[in-house]
């Protein structure tokens, strides 16, 4: 039997990744700080690009990819749908950590867990 400290910083759990615990409190189950979602896997940066539809955003990831044949860098994107707890509450043009979770939706795996800018 393993106790996992919980941080010190209101009732919000430690998910095990290192990111601030939202300041506010919400009642929600598939919330990782205040309800039971596991997060598991991997980690993304990235700046919300949609935030239009109920506890939902869409980040946008910008990568490059090296291009053998010119010698140099493309600019590329990707666009992942992430799960906005309510304590999270990111708005478009927030900058984010998302983290991987069980499949919530048929396009949504991941969950907003760090909100900075
Ligand atoms: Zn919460």
């Amino acid at each position: 039997m393993s106790k996992r400290q919980t941080e010190s910083s209101g009732k919000a759990r430690n998910i095990g990744i290192e990111v601030k615990a939202p300041k506010s409190e919400c009642q929600d189950g598939k919330c990782p700080f205040h309800g039971t979602l596991p997060v598991r896997g991997i980690i993304v940066k990235g700046r919300v690009v949609s935030a239009r539809a109920t506890k939902s955003v869409v980040i946008e990831k910008n990568y490059f990819h090296w291009v053998q044949k010119y010698q140099r860098y493309e600019r590329r994107h990707s666009r992942i749908s992430a799960y906005n707890p309510e304590c999270v509450a990111a708005k478009e043009g927030d900058f984010v950590t998302i983290a991987e979770c069980r499949p919530l939706s048929k396009t949504k795996a991941f969950v907003v867990v760090e909100k900075g800018e």
